[in-house]
């Protein structure tokens, strides 16, 4: 049996090799060897250096993510990478792959580093609302200097080995075997008589400007990290790298460290970190189900969504026949699937080789016989039932057995669309979001008879285009548009009731989300969801007030930023939202005419009225099994609808709100606004009247 770790001699040099699969994280295993190595080395005469390297894929890639909940077991961080720190003959880090967290502030512990190219070095803590807590925030500072540690550290984003190598990071980058380039690195070091060149020793560079700098990030992360408590934290612990000698810093970071990750926003962030790993566990599909085979995939329609699909697709090398009904669609549709490419080649973020591979892997037919071949064909047109039906009849004559066949709608009932098949085992739905290219999320709607096989083959293309695949049931909006549809209606009573949009959306954006709600519907076209409720006209709530605003503004053609107008005005030179007096008072008329209470409420109200009443459509979701689990809902919002991730999705929200508070507050709304809207869900009602949450009731669940 290889041990986790081991300790071998090359001549005078002694090489500690870590070997915990997949990834070496840093568990109390791993740190329990490296003391047991790093003691037995103390005092050995024989030894001149010691080279810190890992198997396998990478260096210690970070710290180990079930700790969090049961508590930093014996021997922790800070003991072993003093232990490694004080070694009295030289140590060098020899890192490849993705060197994250307590895998890096490990590697800057020791006193000399050397890194194959390729290797990837980052403190992402902050993306996890934590802060280095193994000394990262102490020494980075003192290796690299003040601002570029902070840039590193606010920003999550990791270096590449060049980048690290150019700010002090690395001293030295190889192309070649990494343990050989590591040995004779250390060999140099003891023939050129170098000691141990500890982190802890160094002075900060940039250090005397230490007030100003963390003045002038604060008000940076006030702005950009709104709402955010972790980031300010940070900044804390940084300064004190200057403030205060390094044990002293230390104790500093250690207690701010445990703060931050019983806190609120540490918490949520660490639920989606598993909620997006939980999402592929479908219960009921066996494990051995596998996923069908996807070379090829068919668009049907060469839209806005069905060119950001193909996108997808062709970045994964997926090759992409795109089908419309005109040739000028197509032309039109694929000149802005390149625009888009020109756009990210000269922002930086794509090379053009990359453009013309992904380019070269997307053809586009007028036939249908043309995705006779395809895997998968996916259905982008226009949301209309009669169509959409008409098209499926068509792939179900020409797609090979056992294509699967999906359909890209927001709102239709996709069991009826199956039902024109004779292969409805085969059919789901694929609901990306716009711009498709860009956005994480991607529902998966299983619909009646939707086989297992292919649930488990839309799961897979989600990690193949590198999106989180949530499966929901079929129904109207599925999860996210479901629960959108209280939380719109809200918005807009708000405003019939006094509130200006302005008021409205910037309460939902100060709380944190990304946009407001009717600036969200300014940007898609009002007339999107007006006509979606003009179809479904016979099912929606007898209330004049339903959605009126967004009724009224699309039959005056004021649909938004395409019309230069809509809930507010777009027409200065950077389009930018302005008020727009004559649509408020308008709106402000009606609700008078409506004999609407003008009860002009206020931000918090505005607040919980939206998000309770979104909150309580989740748990009707949760009820009637078309979301299989709250945290699923909760990867949903955050990776589809702006939800701010620090608040954890809204189901993770109202448990820390509390389930009796909310369940209270709309009584309260019952009493005060129209009781038909706001009637608690039953199992809302019940986890709050026993006082539990939607997290318990989830490992209840699953139990
Ligand atoms: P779009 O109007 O931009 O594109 C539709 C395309 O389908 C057009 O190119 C049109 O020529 C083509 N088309 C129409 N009839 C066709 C036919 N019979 N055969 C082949 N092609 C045909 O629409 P879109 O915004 O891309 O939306 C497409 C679908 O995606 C709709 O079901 C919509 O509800 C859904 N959707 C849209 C969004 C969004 O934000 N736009 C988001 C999620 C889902």
């Amino acid at each position: 049996m290889s041990e986790t770790v081991s300790c071998t001699n090359r001549g005078d040099i002694a090489v500690v090799s870590v070997d915990s699969p997949p990834v070496n994280a840093m568990t109390r295993e791993v740190r329990a060897g490296l003391k047991r190595s790093f003691e037995a080395l103390r005092g050995n005469k024989d030894v001149k250096a010691i080279v810190l390297a890992c198997a396998g894929k990478t260096f210690l890639s970070g710290g180990d993510m079930r700790e969090f909940e049961t508590g930093v077991q014996d021997p922790g961080y800070h003991e072993v990478l003093r232990l490694i720190e004080d070694s009295a003959v030289p140590v060098v880090a020899a890192v490849h792959g993705t060197v994250m967290g307590g895998g890096l502030e490990t590697a800057i512990a020791c006193h000399y580093r050397i890194a194959s190219e390729g290797t990837r070095l980052g403190l992402p803590e902050l993306t996890l609302g934590i802060i280095p807590g193994a000394g990262g925030t102490q020494r980075m500072p003192r290796l690299i200097g003040l601002e570029p540690a902070l840039d590193m550290m606010l920003s999550g984003k990791p270096l590449t080995a060049a980048q690290a190598k150019d700010a002090g990071l690395a001293d030295i980058v190889t192309s070649g075997d990494l343990i050989d380039a590591a040995l004779a690195y250390a060999r140099d070091l003891v023939a050129r008589g170098a000691g141990p060149r500890r982190t802890r020793d160094r002075r900060v560079a940039g250090g005397e400007k230490v007030a100003e700098v963390i003045a002038a990030r604060r008000a940076q992360v006030a702005k950009t990290m709104r709402n955010r408590n972790s980031p300010n934290v940070l900044l804390d612990a940084v300064e004190a790298s200057v403030s205060r000698n390094f044990d002293d810093g230390i104790a500093f970071e250690r207690g701010l460290s445990i703060q931050v990750e019983r806190a609120t926003e540490g918490r949520a962030l660490r639920h989606l970190f598993f909620a997006e790993r939980e999402v592929s566990r479908i219960p009921g599909v066996r494990a051995d189900v596998k996923a069908r085979p996807v070379r090829q995939v068919g668009i049907v329609g060469a839209g806005t969504m069905g060119g950001g699909i193909s996108m997808c697709f062709a970045n994964a090398g997926i090759q992409v026949v795109i089908l419309d009904t005109r040739q000028e669609n197509l032309d039109r549709g694929l000149a802005t699937v390149r625009k888009n490419y020109e756009r990210s080649v000269a922002r930086g973020s794509l090379k053009a080789e990359e453009r013309e591979q992904s380019l070269g892997l997307i053809t586009t037919t007028l036939d249908y016989a043309a995705l006779g071949t395809a895997d998968v064909i996916i259905e982008a047109v226009f949301e209309n039932m009669a169509l959409k039906k008409e098209i499926f009849a068509k792939l179900d004559a020409i797609a090979k057995p056992g294509a699967i066949l999906a359909t890209n709608t927001s709102t239709l009932d996709i069991d009826e669309i199956a039902a024109v098949t004779k292969r409805p085992q085969d059919i789901i739905g694929l609901h990306f979001f716009s711009p498709a290219n860009v956005m994480r999320l991607l529902e998966i709607v299983r619909c009646t008879k939707t086989a297992s096989d292919v649930v488990v083959t839309a799961l897979d293309i989600a990690k193949t285009i590198k999106k989180l695949g949530v499966v929901a049931k079929v129904c109207y909006g599925f999860i996210g548009n479901r629960m959108m549809d209280p939380y719109g209606r809200e918005a807009e009573h708000c405003v019939l009731e006094g509130a200006t949009p302005e008021e409205v959306d910037s309460a939902l954006e100060n709380w944190g989300m990304a946009m407001g709600i009717l600036a969200v519907y300014d940007m898609a076209g009002i007339d999107i969801g007006h006509l979606t409720r003009v179809e479904r006209a016979a099912l929606l709530p007898k209330d004049p007030g339903f959605y009126r605003p967004s009724a009224m503004l699309t039959e005056r053609g004021w649909l938004g930023q395409k019309a230069g107008r809509g809930y507010y005005r777009y027409d200065g030179a950077d389009r930018k939202r302005t008020p727009d007096p004559e649509v408020v008072a308008m709106l402000h008329e009606e609700g008078r005419r409506l004999n609407v209470v003008q009860r002009k409420p206020g931000r918090e109200e505005i607040q919980q009225r939206c998000l309770y009443a979104m909150i309580n459509e989740g748990a009707r979701l949760l009820e009637e099994g078309v979301a299989l689990r709250a945290s699923d809902i909760d990867v949903v919002y955050t990776a589809g609808y702006g939800f701010p991730r620090y608040r954890g999705g809204p189901m993770f929200h109202a448990d820390t709100v509390g389930l009796r508070a909310i369940y209270d507050r709309i009584l309260e709304f019952q009493k005060i606004l129209d009781p038909q809207y706001w009637q608690p869900a039953p199992l809302l009602k019940q986890l709050a009247l026993a006082g539990s949450s939607f997290a318990r009731h989830q490992a209840e669940q699953l139990r």
